[in-house]
């Protein structure tokens, strides 16, 4: 199966080559920094650390709580999964929140690489699952003709080269949908998202383990509707299992403080 690589318009590439400059001011507070300090700042790095490392689920990408060790994670247990496993580099809170949104906001392009580092650090320690191609989440083109980019791609894009994995843009966008906000319901996210994604003709992901990117996972919704796509690709060109890495995990348990 040839997987080719999208090709790049300009400005894509100027971003990438320009992504190893870093601002002289931090992404979060605005603090001058010194050129070692890439983008953050140390006691900001040294929050997202703290974050980075807070164990999660594998399955749904929650945050766990502290007895999750013995008692599993209660969400998984009570509902079918769309998706075999869902990796994260932190849960959306504080500075990494920040990042996500000012990459995808704010054009703040230098953020995109240190995602993909992180992604890509949550891949290293994964369960036993494949990784064999990643698939960045579409945007619909008049969304990313007015963004200008699809922060997905430049995350996968990202992944992509420190784990030497190819990129597939198997999906594309059928039409438009509202953001998913958190204050809809579930059916209501469900409508909003229903057919909005289809696979394209021509890729055989026959046996592959094939892994959505995406910056964010808010509802799930999106990935599930995305994944939905991918199972409804022929019997005998479908992947052996759908997976999905985002750089961050909205849910609604509580990280303590630091120092607390
Ligand atoms: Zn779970």
């Amino acid at each position: 199966m040839r997987l080719p690589r999208p090709h790049a318009p300009f400005l894509v590439v100027a971003r990438r080559l320009a992504s190893p400059f870093f601002p002289e001011s931090c992404w979060i507070t605005g603090a001058g920094l010194t050129a070692a300090e890439q983008g953050l700042s140390l006691a900001v790095r040294r929050k997202l650390e703290y974050l980075l490392n807070w164990p999660y689920c594998f399955k749904c990408g929650l945050t766990l709580g502290p007895h999750s060790q013995t008692a599993g994670c209660p969400r998984c247990a009570s509902r079918s999964l769309t998706l075999r496993c869902l990796l994260r580099a932190g849960p959306l809170h504080g500075p990494l929140a920040s990042m996500v949104h000012q990459l995808k906001f704010r054009r703040q392009w230098g953020i995109a690489p240190v995602l993909a580092d992180w992604m890509a650090a949550a891949c290293r320690h994964r369960p036993n699952v494949p990784m064999d191609i990643l698939i960045p989440v579409p945007l619909h083109p008049v969304r990313q003709w007015s963004r200008g980019f699809n922060q997905a791609a430049e995350l996968a894009h990202g992944v992509g080269d420190r784990l030497n994995l190819p990129i597939a843009q198997v999906l594309r966008r059928r039409r438009a949908t509202r953001p998913q906000t958190r204050t809809q319901s579930a059916a209501e996210r469900r409508d909003n998202l229903r057919g909005a994604f289809a696979a394209v003709d021509g890729f055989d992901l026959a046996g592959r383990h094939v892994w959505l990117v995406d910056d964010v996972c808010t509802t799930g919704a999106t990935l599930h509707a995305a994944a939905g796509a991918l199972r409804a690709i022929p019997r005998d060109r479908r992947p052996a299992s759908i997976n999905a890495l985002v750089a961050a995990v909205a849910d609604d348990t509580p990280i303590p403080d630091q120092h607390s």
